[in-house]
């Protein structure tokens, strides 16, 4: 289980978190399955993240990693998305229900899905979806994602660091960690784009939100997602006092 105080230092967390969902390199997975965005994607749903999202879908996998799972090297992961790829004729690959960077160890093992599926696929695209802290922390590791059809999507999260602390449950200073994060992608040319869940921010928040991202020379357009609204996720919003 990972500590429960919010807020909580998310870097720590990240660290304590791929301590649980990392053996070797093989990564804890709890589905593999089609889903419909992006026009359609083979999707895999891996657990473990930096944050805990007073929205996150996942939010009871991601405060406690072992509550279930089975645990997949980079080969059977590429594998299962092939398979599924194959059988819904689809072109796009993701992982999510979770960070897909929480450190070293899970950045490889990334990686190597990431190679696995593009190689043996040459017209499809990988989206990697991120909440950007640890490529915020570590600048130099937005090279390792220079290949191409690989696109990048950041998870802002806040529209400034108090927002940021209420959604993530992380301390507001790591609020400039995704806009970092953004920064070092453009610069080593991987396509990057910085996303917001809309439905918790006035028009003036977003405002002020992409007048930071022009100020930090991000040049890509936010996109504003819309939230899913299941029964635990209304929950879990109002437990940690959320309303929108
Ligand atoms: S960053 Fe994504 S996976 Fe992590 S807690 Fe937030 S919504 Fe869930």
């Amino acid at each position: 289980m990972l500590a429960s105080a919010l807020p909580f230092d998310a870097r720590q967390r990240s660290q304590d978190a791929e301590r649980l969902v990392m053996k070797r390199e093989e990564r804890l997975y709890s589905k593999f399955r089609a889903a419909p965005y992006y026009g359609g994607i083979a999707t895999a749903d891996a657990v473990g993240c930096s944050f805990l999202c007073a929205y996150c879908w996942n939010y009871r996998r991601n405060e406690d990693p072992a509550r279930g799972g089975e645990f997949f090297s980079p080969q059977d992961v590429a594998d299962r998305l092939l398979a599924i790829a194959r059988r819904r004729s689809l072109t796009r690959f993701r992982v999510t229900g979770s960070e897909p960077i929480l450190g070293d160890a899970s950045f490889d093992h990334l990686l190597k899905v990431m190679g696995l599926v593009l190689d043996e696929e040459p017209r499809s695209s990988f989206i990697l979806e991120t909440n950007g802290l640890m490529l915020g922390a570590h600048q130099d590791w937005a090279r390792r994602l220079t290949r191409p059809r690989v696109l990048v999507r950041v998870a802002v999260k806040g529209a400034d660091p108090e927002s940021f602390e209420k959604i993530t449950g992380a301390r507001a200073e790591f609020f400039r960690y995704p806009v970092l994060a953004l920064r070092s992608l453009e610069e080593a040319g991987v396509k990057a784009w910085p996303a917001l869940m809309g439905d918790f921010f006035s028009p003036a928040q977003v405002q002020e939100l992409e007048k930071t991202l022009r100020d930090e020379g991000i040049r890509s357009e936010l996109e504003l997602e819309t939230l899913e609204r299941y029964p635990a996720v209304l929950e879990n919003l109002k437990r940690r006092g959320i309303s929108f």
